[in-house]
């Protein structure tokens, strides 16, 4: 099912997302939702408080959303190493109409549980090491608009205020 996704400022994407105790069926139905509304939406990654659950699992594809060959889902994701630095040129479904550069870490190693509950451990870089830094920082409340300088974040809360004012 393809659900709604936040957009900022919803207060939802500001909060720390909730460990995952116990893999459920609806944790396994919200992962399938999030992978279908990822896709629909043509983003490469989605955290769960994204469409509205504040718990901390993440789907990713940098194969998307045209290829869609290498789903990845994370549970209870963290990064326990990372190395060098990228800048890298941002969106994200839930900040509306804007983009920008942010610096992230070049390499990552990520642990965390599949969806069977079995640990997991990778180590990327390129693409997929900065997609996973967006998405885990969802998780801890924080967007990549965050991360930029005040002077552009007040640009950008300008430009937001005009656009919703008129739709
Ligand atoms: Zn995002």
């Amino acid at each position: 099912m393809i659900r709604p996704v936040l957009t900022y400022p919803d207060p939802i994407l500001a909060k720390t997302a909730a460990e995952i105790e116990t893999i459920t069926p609806e944790i396994r139905q919200l992962a399938e939702d999030m992978l279908e509304t990822m896709y629909h939406k043509e983003g490469l990654g989605l955290a769960a408080p994204q469409v509205g659950e504040s718990c901390r699992l993440i789907v990713v594809d940098v194969t998307g959303p045209d290829k869609r060959e290498e789903p990845l889902v994370f549970v209870n994701p963290r990064i326990v190493e990372a190395q060098g630095q990228v800048e890298s040129s941002e969106g994200c479904l839930s900040v509306m109409n804007y983009r920008s550069k942010v610096q992230r870490a070049e390499r990552v190693r990520l642990q965390a549980l599949n969806l069977d509950g079995q640990p997991v451990e990778v180590e990327v870089d390129g693409m997929l090491a900065i997609c996973l830094q967006h998405e885990l920082d969802h998780l801890d409340g924080v967007l990549f608009i965050d991360k930029i300088s005040r002077l552009k974040r007040s640009l950008y809360e300008q430009k937001l205020k005009k656009w919703l004012k008129k739709h």
